[in-house]
């Protein structure tokens, strides 16, 4: 049975967590965090490559050591690196130190003086006021705990756009072998592509539906099956996912994918229009009388409300009927449109590939340039560059440049905005550069009112060109910093400078929303990767996802465009 990257990655964050609530060395810590990111960043399962005989110490931030784990890991299921440490401490501490406001150490006083083992003691704990009186507690953190724990009881669980996308794809691949499926699609949140997704939901067409439910509780990653008719079935994933399927007939396909896409919203406002016209639409089909009219494809559906067909990205109900009404929907941009990437980094500051094997597969997908934006000094943990070194990579790329046809690597540096809103780097070296990306990387603890005067501060130089991953937010971790959103989206109107859409699918940052008000106010937005790798770069499909939850066409979009309007735009 294949283990998933997640399920390693998780592992490892696992083993990181309870390491750190032991006290150990801050080093070792982190190489089990990174080794998971890298896991889970994996474009390619580990247990194939382990099947393979291929080396996995070759893989960046992995290693002899490392790697044997992981080997472990496939080979036996097992991880006694693991168990060694939860011989000694009980696993479910690693679950706690994920509440906001509790961290490591945290953990480790609470275990230690008042035996809180999991979230239910935890509560009881805080309910009972016996975290106040610690050291490195207050009532106020306390009642911030209690607060987080009521809340994480009533959201479900929810996970990464990235996540999601390889067990979708995983199981469609499954149904489609299944024989006599005809198509499969995987409807919900996941294909109207947000940023994070609680459950899966496919659709299949076939004549005979019990041998495909079989097939489908069969699938290898399968840890419960939660439901099964003859029809439909759930099941939940290893992994914590659920999925579920639903087995219709083709002349039923349209509504039920319109159904099952959702959204809600989008579905009650369509319904509604197909009342006011006589008509009930429901997952079946679409009927008068009850005599069906309709329902194999969801043009029909759209076409019987008096509409064209809507991208399911835009299904929101957030306008997108009201403009289908009034022959306004955009021309939603595609991932053929991009041109290039616009924010990457290579091994000169954080990321794991070389310059020249960054533009190598920035080539192989197509592109006609890259940004390489790697980090400033200030940033000191990615190893970001100061004013020497990074003059030595603008010379590198400028040779580079000399012997490519048809490819333009560009001069770019992602350069930190310091606390007082200067950037890191100074004019003379910034001159030098095709554009400069700015970004938010420490400090976001401001109140919204500095922070956004910070950042509007660093727009002020010139030289300033794109906001990167604006809000600073990272998705199922950590909120953004406060932020006057408004106000630097003004501000940004009136230096002449853009907005990123980060496409890592930790980031999506900005959000849907605010690439729809920018898009609005006539900023145009920057997708880039934020890619640490050669296989970083293919997060710009879910760039490309977001865009088009945020109505952008490519018009709306830097790096739709070829390098000499680019560059005119760029210019300061
Ligand atoms: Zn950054
Ligand atoms: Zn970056």
């Amino acid at each position: 049975m294949a283990v998933h990257n997640a399920e390693v990655a998780e592992l490892f964050n696992r083993l990181a967590d309870l390491l750190e609530i032991e006290g150990a060395n801050v080093f070792r810590v982190r190489a089990y965090r990174r080794a998971a990111q890298t896991i889970e960043d994996l474009p390619v399962s580990v247990a194939e490559m382990v099947e393979q005989g291929q080396d996995l110490s070759k893989l960046p931030g992995i290693g002899r050591d490392l790697a044997g784990k992981i080997e472990e890991i496939v080979k036996t299921g097992k991880f006694t690196a693991l168990e060694e440490v939860t011989a000694r401490l009980p696993s479910s501490l690693a679950t706690l130190v994920a509440v906001p406001g509790l961290g490591p150490k945290r953990v480790q006083l609470i275990h230690d003086k008042l035996g809180v083992r999991s979230l239910e003691d935890l509560a009881a704990a805080a309910r009972a006021h016996k975290l106040r009186s610690l050291p490195r507690f207050s009532p106020k953190l306390e009642a911030r705990i209690l607060e987080e724990l009521e809340r994480h009881r009533t959201t479900e669980r929810r996970f990464r756009i990235a996540t999601a996308a390889e067990f979708a794809e995983a199981l469609r691949a499954h149904m489609q072998r299944c024989p006599g499926v005809e198509q499969v699609v995987v409807a919900g949140s996941y294909r109207r592509c947000k940023e994070t997704v609680g459950d899966l939901d496919l659709l299949v067409t076939c004549a005979k539906s019990k041998h495909v439910i079989e097939h489908f509780v069969a699938f290898e990653e399968v840890a419960e099956i939660t439901a099964k008719g003859s029809t439909r079935a759930a099941i939940a994933l290893k992994a914590g996912m659920q999925a579920d399927i639903r087995v219709v007939p083709a002349k039923s396909y349209g509504a039920a994918l319109h159904y099952f896409t959702g959204s809600k919203d989008h579905n009650i406002h369509i319904r509604k229009l197909g009342q006011a016209r006589g008509l009930k639409i429901n997952e079946y089909g679409i009927f008068r009388d009850d005599k069906r009219i309709g329902g194999r494809t969801e043009e029909e559906v759209f076409a019987a409300v008096g509409l064209p067909y809507i991208e399911p990205e835009l299904r929101e109900d957030r306008g997108e009927i009201e403009a289908a009404q009034e022959g306004r929907l955009p021309k939603l941009v595609t991932l053929r449109d991009i041109r290039g990437d616009l924010h990457c980094h290579t091994n000169a500051s954080d990321g794991k590939n070389a310059l020249v094997q960054m533009v190598e597969a920035a080539r192989a997908r197509g592109y006609e340039y890259l940004a390489i934006t790697d980090h400033s000094k200030h940033a000191t943990v990615a190893r970001g560059l100061d004013e020497k070194r990074l003059s030595k990579q603008l010379d590198e790329i400028d040779r580079l440049n000399d012997s490519l046809d048809g490819f333009r690597v560009l001069k770019s540096c992602e350069v930190d905005i310091l606390a007082d809103g200067t950037l890191d780097l100074p004019d003379r070296i910034l001159k030098r550069l095709d554009f400069v990306v700015c970004a938010v990387h420490y400090k976001f603890d401001m109140d919204a009112k500095s922070q956004t005067e910070r950042i509007l501060r660093a727009m002020d130089n010139p030289y300033c060109k794109i906001l990167a991953h604006p809000t600073g937010r990272l998705l199922l971790e950590r909120p953004g910093y406060a932020l006057e959103i408004e106000r630097v989206l003004r501000g940004a109107k009136e230096r002449g400078c853009f907005l990123e859409l980060n496409s890592h699918p930790s980031r999506l940052d900005l959000d849907d929303v605010h690439c729809k008000a920018a898009k609005e106010m006539g900023i145009l937005i920057s997708i880039g990767t934020d890619a640490h790798s050669t296989m970083g770069l293919d997060a710009m499909r879910y760039g490309v996802g977001q865009a088009r939850r945020g109505w952008l066409e490519p018009k709306d979009i830097l790096n739709t465009r070829p390098w000499p309007e680019l560059k005119r735009l760029l210019a300061r």
